[in-house]
């Protein structure tokens, strides 16, 4: 079962996958590089059988792609064994790493998920119940997390007070789920019960599940780009369907930025929804006008500039029918680099396209994200510096339209302050190293969270 579901996720990481099952007597973990099925495959998993697991897929973003960075990270103690899966990423590893390296901790990995175990297991030796263990761990740790932690057979999902990842329960006939996505709770055949609360830890047992809110209010910051790119579009995340923001998106973005074409067609996959709410909103026909190679891997999530443009010409092909001396609007979620892109429209170009109008269903991309997407150093931001005029010439598209902040907020059906728009305004929702200066801009914003 832990298996089927981290297939539904493996768009959430492909750097490795792996499990770690109770199976009656001691914790049993099966962890390797790359996709699920190469990581584990069912001779490998047979070892690993329980009533009570955690599993995890990759995507390398603090700590390296080394496989020794690989999930659930499991520690031996003087409570019992511990096995942690997180989703997201530590802004105060560094200093809360060399702060426990003072004190003679241990670590063997680059991977901030090590920190949480390491702190948790120093609450649990004090003598704190798992609750309070969890509790004062949450009170050292920064930044955006979804956990699943096994402590011996004792399954707990936790979530960091501004629910920056998502994480969601489900009922099975036999017990209980949580996962990063909805979409893995339809395919295991779970009833969806509710979201993990922003700061809530939850104990999770076969017969049902005991939730410990937070102690302190806080403000939520779910990360936009959830919605925008990165969760499937049949999961439904915070409340809110991937699938409906999208088009919604793409609704919005038509009256913001409507444009003179023929037709308008998505960069599939992901702004394959956003084209259909274009069409919807401008009355434009939808064309399918790229093939994409579905065996391909997510460019985006390849760790290498050149991988990635060698990957982009052996992933998509346009379909020169339905592109030929037609003015196109192309929809794509977001632009990050923007290099992908340049190299599609060119390829429209070659084509025959006589125009090529770009929507982009993400306002510019303009600062870091510390949070767990692969987006840490400014310069690889095309927006960076750059007018929206002048990534329309680099791009060399006939016109170039961005979704406002306004519009996207409204799209997913929250207010501003609900959402982490950090890597859009440079407003962070939670203190991270080395940038005090923007989380104060938000703090003075909304006052204290
Ligand atoms: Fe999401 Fe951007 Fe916030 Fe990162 S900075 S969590 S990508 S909204």
């Amino acid at each position: 079962m832990l298996q089927k579901a981290l297939m539904i996720l493996q768009h959430r990481g492909q750097d490795t996958a792996g499990i770690s099952v109770f199976d009656g007597q001691s914790i049993n973990t099966v962890k390797d590089a790359g996709l699920v099925t190469t990581a584990l495959p069912r001779e490998r998993i047979a070892s690993a059988t329980g009533t009570v697991g955690i599993g995890h897929v990759r995507y390398a973003t603090t700590g390296s792609k080394n496989p020794k960075n690989a999930q659930p990270m499991t520690m031996v103690t003087a409570s019992g064994q511990i096995a942690v899966a997180h989703n997201g990423d530590l802004t105060n590893y560094e200093s809360k790493k060399n702060e426990l390296l003072a004190q003679n901790a241990v670590f063997q990995t680059d991977s901030d998920t090590e920190l949480v175990i390491n702190i948790l297991s120093r609450f649990l030796g004090m003598g704190n119940d798992p609750v309070r263990a969890l509790r004062k761990t949450m009170g050292e740790i920064d930044g955006a997390y979804a956990l699943t932690i096994l402590i011996n057979d004792q399954l707990y999902a936790v979530r960091d007070p501004h629910g920056i990842r998502p994480l969601i329960i489900g009922k099975l006939p036999d017990g209980y789920v949580v996962a990063s996505e909805s979409a893995a709770l339809d395919a295991l055949g779970a009833e969806v019960v509710r979201d993990v609360m922003p700061g809530e830890i939850m104990h999770i047992g076969t017969d049902g599940f005991k939730s410990y809110p937070a102690e302190v209010k806080t403000q939520s910051a779910h990360c936009m780009f959830e919605w925008v790119y990165f969760a499937r579009p049949d999961s439904v995340i915070d409340g809110a369907c991937v699938y409906q923001v999208r088009k919604e998106i793409g609704r919005i973005l038509a009256k913001e930025h409507p444009a003179d074409a023929d037709l308008v067609m998505p960069i599939p996959d992901s702004g394959r929804a956003h084209a259909i709410g274009f069409s919807q909103g401008s009355g434009l026909p939808y064309e399918e006008g790229f093939m994409k190679n579905r065996f391909a891997e997510r460019t985006f999530i390849l760790p290498d500039q050149r991988e990635r443009e060698i990957a982009v010409r052996g992933k998509m092909n346009p379909i020169s029918s339905t592109v030929a001396g037609k003015r196109i609007v192309i929809v794509d979620d977001s632009i990050v680099r923007g290099t992908t892109l340049k190299q599609l429209i060119l390829m429209l170009r070659d084509a025959g396209a006589k125009e090529v109008h770009v929507r982009v269903g993400s306002p510019p991309i303009i600062a870091p994200c510390y949070y767990g997407v692969d987006m840490k150093t400014r310069d690889q931001f095309i927006a960076n510096g750059n007018s929206v005029e002048d990534i329309r010439r680099i791009l060399g598209a006939d016109s170039l339209g961005y979704i406002s902040i306004e519009g996207l907020v409204s799209a997913v059906k929250k207010t501003e302050n609900e959402l982490c728009l950090a890597c859009l305004n440079a407003r962070y929702p939670t203190r991270i190293d080395g940038e005090e200066e923007r989380f104060q801009t938000r703090l003075d914003d909304h006052g204290s969270f």
